[in-house]
């Protein structure tokens, strides 16, 4: 499947001097778009307190609307009804925002996340899931990939056939309750999408070396550190071994944006 790699959100928080992306996949299937989160959409750039909450003062989203995904889209030259369905890592404003701009798809993530989204428990939860985004009442589709089968050395994991073959979901837990990480088979790799499991590269690539403030936001955010630790272990494993028929990217990290940029498929 061809993959577009999107940046669907700029945003700047303070002392990161790259700044962040929100990174979206585009894949073409044979007779549909699916999106790989929906990043930051047009109703956020028209009401940012009301769609993105205080978190807006931290991270600084630029509302862009040319960086939604419909816009994006529709400027690659696709009519945006082709998007049939779009596949969630998490719940996260960041990762939702666009979902109003697709009300016809169907919105696809773990059975946890959809839980914790809609009973959020503790402050945390109960500040970063926003009922604004489920306002267009979505057609949601739960999975549990918890309970699937291995893949690639992540212990569950369950393909969306219902989506497409080639599509996976695998449990992930860590940053939110219901987390979750999303391979792609783009034909000479796999694009793995791993959402919120690392902000920075530097997190996983052995320098140690990432901004302060992304670290700490990562510890304020997590539903459970040890499961964020983990990850970032199995993770750093991963980027070691680098095998050549895999692509590792996250949401927000720039630098993995532009490699995979540099990696399109045929
Ligand atoms: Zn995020």
């Amino acid at each position: 499947m061809k993959v577009h790699h999107l940046n669907c959100g700029t945003m700047r928080p303070w002392r990161t001097p790259d700044g962040l992306v929100c990174h979206v996949l585009l894949v073409e299937t044979d007779d549909a778009l699916v999106l790989v989160d929906s990043g930051i959409g047009l109703q956020d750039a028209a009401d940012p307190a009301g769609r993105f909450g205080p978190a807006r003062f931290c991270v600084r989203p630029a509302f862009d609307t040319s960086e939604s995904a419909i816009r994006q889209v529709a400027a690659l030259g696709y009519d945006p009804h082709e998007v049939r369905h779009i596949v969630l890592t998490h719940f996260d404003a960041d990762h939702t925002g666009g979902l109003s701009d697709f009300p016809w798809a169907e919105v696809h993530l773990t059975a946890t996340e959809n839980q914790a989204s809609l009973h959020p428990r503790g402050v945390v939860e109960r500040g970063r899931y926003l009922p604004s985004h489920r306002a267009h009442d979505p057609r949601i589709v739960p999975h549990t990939p918890g309970r699937g089968e291995p893949w690639r050395g992540f212990p569950h994991a369950t393909e969306l056939a219902d989506v497409a073959a080639g599509i996976v979901m695998i449990s992930l837990p860590g940053h939110t309750r219901g987390h979750a990480a999303v391979a792609v088979d783009a034909g000479t790799h796999w694009v793995l999408h791993v959402g919120d499991s690392f902000y920075h590269r530097g997190q996983i690539d052995g320098t140690g070396r990432a901004p302060k403030s992304l670290t700490a936001m990562e510890r304020l955010m997590a539903s459970d550190r040890s499961g964020v630790r983990g990850n970032h272990r199995r993770l750093s494993r991963l980027w070691a071994d680098d095998p050549a028929d895999l692509l590792l990217v996250n949401s927000h990290d720039p630098v993995l944006l532009h490699r995979a940029h540099s990696r399109t498929t045929p």
